[in-house]
């Protein structure tokens, strides 16, 4: 067995640690040490095969070498000659591995390396003829210098010559030496990925150029490369010279005192003075080392000179051993052939010391390749009986289904429950409470509707005739397309429910069901595209329920909603505003003053009450803040409770206004139809209606001249304008209370002064009311519409695709025929199985070569 019968096996286990990971199987560095001209060079040379390094008497070697040998494929040689340089991987080639030293035939033939590639290409071929012509040189074998990159030697007496000339540029002309290494790369199908060092010999007396202390420069430069326990010391001993000087010898025990790393080498055998030998050296008699010593025939320099081939002194060093009377005894332990055994033998159990470690890996790895390869499931069978595909597709629906239903109810246990944002069921919630809650209290109950409007119903409400009461009509005319104002949020509402479950039904495949469905990707799509498409069918009737519900509240004004504000206390408020206004206006200045104080004091007291009882409110702070300031319900869900009680308490104080009227004692008593109040019904307004009917005066239930008493207050009142000229805190008051409305209730939208002003008074007074009860009315209605439309989507739609998710992809999808497409598994999938079955291979093949290395 010589070193090229490892390769095949190193190549294989590379592939392992290549494919395994494990840390590269790293060959030892094998140094060659020894006396100046002592043949390390030579030693070295038959070792790798090759004439290729420079030899000679006198000091030849001057730097070390560092020679890595790469063993690459003819085949990958090709791609490296085709430019494909990347590529690194040594690959196995057996069938180049019988060009061996055992067989002797160290020359690499062209002709059997175009018999191992099938793919030549014409480059390739013309490259082939021209070095074919040319000779003796292969181009599948080559070296490369660390200091000239890229460029290739194919001629190995090139090579030589530049590591002569490297020595030279860098060590001088004159003997010097050098410990900064030429590094030199062999590439070639027949060499074992070693690193070889050639080393200066050792020198006693300094010669040339070299410093007086050559000799332990030396043995330092050598000891750095030998120290290393990786490193195999091929300690070289001419055998003309008493082993008992031997430099080499001594240099090894420094860092190898066992001797277990370090071959003896004997060279100059022939040139023993006649009648001596080394037999007892060779026995191991003499020098104790546990690898021995082997004697050696290198090329003389008679030899060299004249070129003797290397298969030749090969050959004549076996004669010589065979023929020797001393040696051929012990023949077959000597020569250059069994130097490289010996080096292989050493090599593979270095190689078998790291097997245990890739075997191991091995193992971890297959389990994992394992494991992995049964996260893909089984193969699925095309035997599978139609029953088992079917319980197949039954058993991934149900699973599909009940994981839209969970993540809807928001029990899906196994999702990583997101804590960035709100999914599932909770975003529906979300869109109730939060979205819709807040679209309903935004919207402005007298959204388009100007006072201007508003008087023009009333006017069209009451024909030909002049009105005898604000009329019923008119209010109903005027409500009704604000109620269509829920509308446009209701439907918005139903549609973002819509796409959140359509959101939740793409998401359920990211579940734990995932990676199951992900292996049939037609059922995944096909089970999205049937739960979205029951989804689609029942969007358009939620929606026309939604819109229904609407209509419903449209279809009939209830003025007799309990918690309708009603026109006796609507008029009450308007009436007392005005004539709050009016009192003011005719109060003199002093008096101004004086009441400035005291209101100025009220005020800290209503804020303060407010204040109080605004923290007892349980209602949204934000919600009481969209209400109108006029809605008055006493429900106690009444989102104006607050700001009602601001106006109630404003009203009730009888040192408010001096002179205004009392508001009824009775405000919190059912409300009447504002009918009632008009035609003097109700004896608990009767005060109000009065001091009304006085306002109203001289002809009441008639529209007064246009421009005729217009009520400069409400000018004020409506809008937070000042056109007094003498603003007071009430007036502020006012204005401010009516400046937040304006916000809401968009004032703006009522025309300038003058477009009110050409109102009468009277007409101002009931545009005032109808906008009033407008406002009470459509809260009602919004409160309603904020309750029924999420009911009426959880019944139409979300509960409704709970309820039928499951039969319906039943219906859709449980079919004989469809089975076979619905389970035809994912491309990514089975390419993925087809690796770890693929590296499986890899690794059983592995385990299996380790096994016969061992
Ligand atoms: P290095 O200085 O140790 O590298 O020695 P070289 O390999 O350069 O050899 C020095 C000289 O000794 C060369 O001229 C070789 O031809 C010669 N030489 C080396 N080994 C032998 C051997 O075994 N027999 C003979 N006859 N000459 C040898
Ligand atoms: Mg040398």
């Amino acid at each position: 067995m010589s070193l090229q019968d490892l390769i095949p096996v190193v190549n294989k286990l590379q592939d392992i640690v290549t494919a395994t990971q494990v840390s590269e199987i790293d060959l030892p560095i094998l140094a060659v040490v020894g006396s100046q001209s002592c043949g390390k060079s030579s030693v070295l040379e038959n070792i790798v095969g090759k004439d290729f390094l420079p030899r000679g008497t006198g000091i030849v070697t001057r730097r070390p070498l560092v020679l890595q040998l790469i063993n690459v494929s003819s085949e990958e040689d090709h791609d490296l000659a085709n430019g494909n340089l990347n590529k690194n991987k040594n690959k196995n080639n057996d069938s180049n591995a019988n060009n061996n030293l055992s067989n002797g035939n160290a020359n690499y033939s062209d002709d059997q390396s175009s018999i191992n590639s099938a793919e030549i290409n014409l480059e390739d071929h013309i490259r082939k003829l021209h070095g074919g012509a040319g000779g003796s040189k292969s181009p599948t074998e080559w070296g490369e210098f660390l200091h000239i990159p890229h460029k290739r030697f194919y001629d190995f007496h090139d090579i030589r010559r530049e590591i002569e000339n490297e020595t030279m540029r860098i060590a001088g002309q004159n003997k010097g030496i050098s410990r900064l290494p030429i590094n030199l790369k062999i590439y070639s199908p027949n060499v074992l990925n070693l690193t070889l060092v050639d080393l200066p010999g050792l020198t006693k007396i300094p010669i040339g150029d070299q410093p007086t202390d050559i000799e332990r420069q030396t043995r330092s430069l050598i000891l750095e490369y030998i120290a290393s326990p990786n490193c195999i010391i091929l300690a070289v001993s001419p055998a003309n010279v008493d082993l008992v000087n031997s430099e080499s010898l001594k240099l090894a025990r420094q860092v190898d005192p066992t001797g277990k790393r370090t071959i003896g080498i004997l060279t100059k055998l022939d040139l023993m003075d006649q009648g001596t030998n080394a037999l007892d050296i060779l026995k191991g008699n003499v020098y104790p080392l546990k690898l021995g010593f082997i004697g050696i025939v290198n090329r003389s320099q008679q030899d060299i000179s004249e070129n003797k081939p290397l298969e030749d002194s090969l050959f004549a060093e076996y004669q010589f051993f065979a023929k020797h009377p001393a040696y051929k005894a012990i023949s077959n332990k000597c020569g250059t052939k069994y130097l490289a055994q010996t080096l292989n033998r050493i090599l593979m159990s270095h190689i078998r010391e790291r097997l245990p470690d890739i075997k191991a890996k091995l193992n971890t790895l297959m389990g994992q390749t394992e494991q992995e390869l049964a996260s893909y499931g089984d193969v699925p069978g095309l035997d599978d009986s139609k029953e088992a595909r079917g319980v197949m597709v039954l058993n991934l629906m149900t699973k599909f289904a009940n994981a839209f239903v969970n993540s809807i109810e928001g029990t899906s246990t196994n999702d990583i429950i997101s804590t960035k944002e709100l999914c599932g069921g909770a975003r529906i919630y979300y869109i109730y409470n939060e979205v819709f809650g807040s679209q309903l209290a935004a919207i402005n109950p007298t959204h388009n509707l100007s006072i201007l409007d508003i008087r023009t119903a009333i006017r069209n409400s009451t024909g030909p005739r002049p009105s005898l009461f604000v009329p019923e009509l008119a209010f109903d005319l005027l409500v009704k397309p604000q109620i269509k104002l829920l509308e446009e949020p209701s439907r918005g509402c139903v549609e973002l429910v819509y796409e959140e479950l359509m959101k939740i039904v793409h998401s359920v495949c990211s579940t734990n069901i995932g990676p199951e469905l992900s292996r049939y990707p037609k059922l995944q799509s096909k089970l999205i595209e049937v739960v979205s498409d029951l989804l689609r069918e029942r969007l358009g009737p939620t929606i026309k329920y939604v819109e229904s519900l609407i209509e419903i509240h449209k279809a009939y004004i209830n003025t007799n909603h309990p918690n309708f504000l009603g026109a006796a206390k609507a008029m009450s408020i308007v009436v007392a505003e005005r004539q709050k206004q009016k009192q003011l206006e005719s109060n003199s200045k002093l008096r101004l003053a004086s009441e400035r104080i005291l209101t100025k004091k009220r005020q800290q007291q209503l804020e303060e009450n407010i204040e109080e009882q605004s923290e007892e409110e349980e209602e949204e702070d934000f919600e009481a803040e969209i209400k109108s300031v006029d809605d008055k319900l006493p429900s106690p869900h009444s989102h104006q409770h607050g700001r009602q009680l601001s106006v109630h308490k404003a009203d009730s104080t009888p040192n408010f206004h001096h002179q205004a009227i009392s508001p009824p004692q009775h405000q919190q008593q059912q409300p009447e139809s504002y009918l009632n109040y008009f035609l003097g019904k109700d004896p608990i307004v009767h005060q109000q209606q009065l001091q009304t009917q006085a306002q109203l005066n001289p002809i009441p239930f008639k529209f007064p001249h246009p421009q005729e008493n217009t009520l400069q207050f409400n000018s004020n009142f409506l809008n937070h304008n000042h056109t007094t000229s003498q603003p007071n805190l009430i007036d502020e008051y006012t204005s401010k209370m009516n400046l937040s409305d304006s916000a809401n209730d968009e004032t703006t939208s009522f025309e300038s002064d003058d477009a009110i002003n050409e109102l009468t008074e009277r007409e101002q007074l009931e545009c005032e009311l109808i906008r009033r009860l407008i406002i009470s009315y459509f809260s009602i209605v919004r409160e309603m519409i904020q309750d029924q439309v999420p009911k009426s989507i959880m019944c139409l739609l979300v509960n409704y695709i709970k309820q039928h998710i499951q039969n319906r992809l039943v219906v859709k999808l449980y079919n004989d025929k469809l089975f076979d497409e619905l389970l035809k598994e994912d491309e990514n999938i089975q390419a993925e199985r087809e690796k770890c079955v693929e590296l499986l291979k890899t690794y059983k093949e592995a385990s299996r070569i380790i096994s016969d290395v061992v």
